[in-house]
């Protein structure tokens, strides 16, 4: 019998477009070629001078301690403050006039810009009210905010005073913001009123009140005023709750910070919860921010004098920390930082902004481009994006169609994509194309980063040949790597480094819980999750290619791919499908086109059992799909765990649909 995990995954979407980086481009990159041999042959070296980049109040004494793995510490003996490297030491530079943030409220000319000396000021006003309220060195401090500068300035302030973070997503309901407060028992939580999504005030302060029932854990609560709305006669309690304008208001605007151990935590963040339960993930401060400072910088060519740069993932997730708050704020860049959804007021919200502003680096999730995808060209054609010089990727492996959709019409045809992959445990990007270097492939994250090591290992973890699919691992360790699941060392040892022990040759390799494939050139495209992985007939498939088959088809907009059991096949496919607006409902024959284009492009083994045509798919808040259930579906059961869903009406839509159909 073959080893299931030296078996080539069976698709084999064929994709041979290259984009090479534009000459001006490559010639002025921060990054070249080069760094990938420095960073091989002496990685500790590597790193230490990326270090470098930052402001240490007292050096490190070294680089990596890995005697207790897979429990690291970086940077040892070093001492460090998060918030001061990210704030002041621009000032201290002579740049506190310079733009930090550009915020965009979702209201229409609802704007600010905080430059950063002003950011300064608030961020040290902040520090001074959480001490004020006995908030200290260690202890946590959970945030509940809507995407405006105060969430920053919070992050920031619990960073400048050692009290590690930890972001709740401000659509989580009040079941979800309790437990992550009781997991890593928060004793202040920082929320407003409430914050505006889609044209209207939505409440956030209820949802904390409604979680103080169930946890005993909070003591104080910070509310921003944002939206004015009334809080109603029981919607304030003068034992715990002050208002943020008093608190922060009154508060000095001198403070100094205080130099923390680099292995100091600095926030824990809870997973997506896309396969289960949410986990929460530790960060510390010296290799964490060593990490987002030297990705930012070279996967986004930063400079910092010329550039504006625009994420627009919400700070509640792992993209919002690293490439919104932690890198660009290190590495000194003005930013855009956007409140609402991409269609508020109208469809054009985020390309009127990129105009606005003159955004220059941008970076958002496949699942945004699809569904600006579906919505056509026509939008995005009627604004000014000349400005824009790389966009960036990040959640989910990018369809090769939404990649080059996303260069043509958003980038102009000029514009490298750098498809990032990365996850809330590794902090930092880990692979992704250098704009200036690579020649990008459509749907390939290309390869590691200077100074990180990935493979594509076998059952047994022995690297596949190129040409073949298996487990994406990370060889060894990385700066900006989880130090631990919160409170559970023992989930940390088991989730990630047991699947692949060290062997007498080399040490464990990190499992990141995705499977992979290389390319004929060694270039590694990310195939979905392992769990996800179909096995029909004895052929493992990747949900990823057969998704990115159906997206191809021109009246695709998005496509969730399952193995459902089956009693003939082992596992048979199941798609479920949007269609582009233009495609109408895309005509009697649609299902048997779709069908058959998955044949031509991929193979008859992975022709979909049965494809269902649905107006939305599951994801979760940070928009990523939700096969898990969607997989329940198909199989007739019970849907699993919808915590993190979106919108849970979705699906029961879809359960409707597939019990009509089968
Ligand atoms: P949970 O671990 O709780 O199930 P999650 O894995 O969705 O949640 P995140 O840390 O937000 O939580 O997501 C990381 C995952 O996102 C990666 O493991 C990978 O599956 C996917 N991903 C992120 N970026 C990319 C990318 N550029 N290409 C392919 N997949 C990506
Ligand atoms: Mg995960």
């Amino acid at each position: 019998m073959t080893d299931p995990g030296s078996e080539p995954l069976a698709n084999l979407l064929r994709e041979d477009r290259r984009f090479a980086p534009p000459a001006g481009l490559a010639a002025s990159a921060n990054v070249k070629a080069d760094a990938y041999r420095a960073a091989t042959a002496d990685r500790e070296g590597f790193w230490a001078k990326q270090a470098d980049r930052l402001t240490w109040a007292k050096r490190w004494d070294k680089v990596l301690d890995w005697s207790d793995a897979p429990f690291a510490k970086w940077f040892t003996g070093g001492r460090i403050n998060a918030a001061y490297n990210c704030v002041d030491r621009h000032v201290e530079a002579g740049r506190g006039d310079k733009v930090a943030i550009h915020w965009v409220g979702e209201p229409l000319d609802d704007t600010r810009d905080i430059t950063y000396a002003q950011l300064q000021d608030e961020v040290c006003r902040a520090a001074n009210a959480l001490t004020a309220l006995g908030v200290g060195t260690g202890d946590r401090v959970a945030i509940y905010l809507p995407m405006i500068p105060e969430a920053v300035v919070a992050m920031l302030a619990c960073a400048r005073i050692g009290a590690p973070h930890t972001v709740v997503f401000g659509g989580f309901s009040a079941d979800a913001l309790a437990s992550r407060i009781e997991d890593c028992r928060a004793k202040v939580v920082i929320t407003a009123d409430g914050g505006y999504r889609r044209g209207t005030a939505s409440a956030l302060k209820p949802a904390v009140d409604e979680a103080r029932t169930k946890t005993d854990k909070i003591e104080k609560v910070l509310v921003v005023r944002r939206t004015g709305q009334d809080l109603g006669e029981d919607g304030w309690d003068d034992a715990t709750d002050i208002w943020w304008h008093d608190a922060v208001g009154s508060a000095s605007p001198d403070h100094i910070p205080e130099a923390f151990d680099a292995e100091h935590p600095l926030y824990v963040m809870y997973t997506s919860g896309t396969t289960g339960t949410p986990k929460g993930i530790l960060h510390t401060t010296g290799g964490y921010l060593t990490g987002v400072s030297y990705t930012h910088d070279a996967v986004f060519d930063l400079k910092p004098d010329t550039d504006v740069y625009w994420c627009t993932a919400d700070i509640g997730w792992v993209t919002g920390h690293s490439y919104i708050v932690y890198g660009p704020l290190a590495n000194g860049a003005t930013q855009v930082l956007y409140e609402g959804t991409p269609d508020s007021p109208d469809p054009g919200r985020w390309w009127r902004i990129i105009q606005d502003y003159g955004v220059t680096l941008f970076y958002t999730a496949p699942t945004a481009i699809r569904s600006f995808m579906k919505q056509g060209d026509e939008i995005p054609g009627s604004f000014d994006l000349s400005s824009l010089r790389i966009l960036g990727s990040v959640g989910e492996p990018i369809n090769p169609e939404a990649y080059v959709w996303y260069r043509e019409v958003i980038g102009g045809g000029r514009t490298p994509v750098v498809d990032t992959w990365w996850q809330t445990e590794t902090g930092a990007v880990m692979m992704s194309p250098l704009p200036g270097v690579t020649a990008g492939k459509p749907g390939s994250a290309m390869s590691a980063i200077p100074g990180v090591g990935v493979d594509v290992v076998d059952d047994g973890g022995r690297s596949v040949p190129n040409g073949s699919g298996g487990y994406l691992v990370v060889t060894s360790p990385w700066p900006s790597m989880l130090r631990t699941v919160w409170g559970d060392d023992d989930r940390y040892v088991e989730t990630y480094w047991s699947r692949f022990p060290a062997t007498g040759e080399r040490g464990a390799y990190y499992f990141a819980g995705d499977g992979a494939k290389k390319d004929a050139d060694g270039d590694i495209w990310v195939l979905g999750r392992v769990d996800d992985v179909m096995n029909v007939s004895g052929h493992r498939l990747s949900t990823t290619e057969i998704e990115s088959a159906l997206v191809s088809h021109p009246k695709v907009a998005e496509a969730a791919v399952v193995g459902a059991t089956d009693a003939d096949t082992g596992q048979a496919v199941v798609a479920y499908v949007i269609l582009r607006n233009e495609a109408g409902d895309g005509g009697p024959l649609i299902v048997k086109e779709l069908s058959d284009h998955v044949r031509k492009e991929i193979g008859p083994i992975a022709k979909p059992r049965q494809i269902m045509i649905v107006p939305e798919l599951p994801k979760t808040r940070s928009g990523k799909i939700m096969r898990r259930l969607l997989r329940d579906v198909a199989e007739g059961r019970a849907v699993g765990d919808t915590q993190t869903l979106a919108d849970a009406s979705i699906m029961d839509l879809i359960a409707a649909g597939q019990a009509a159909s089968t």
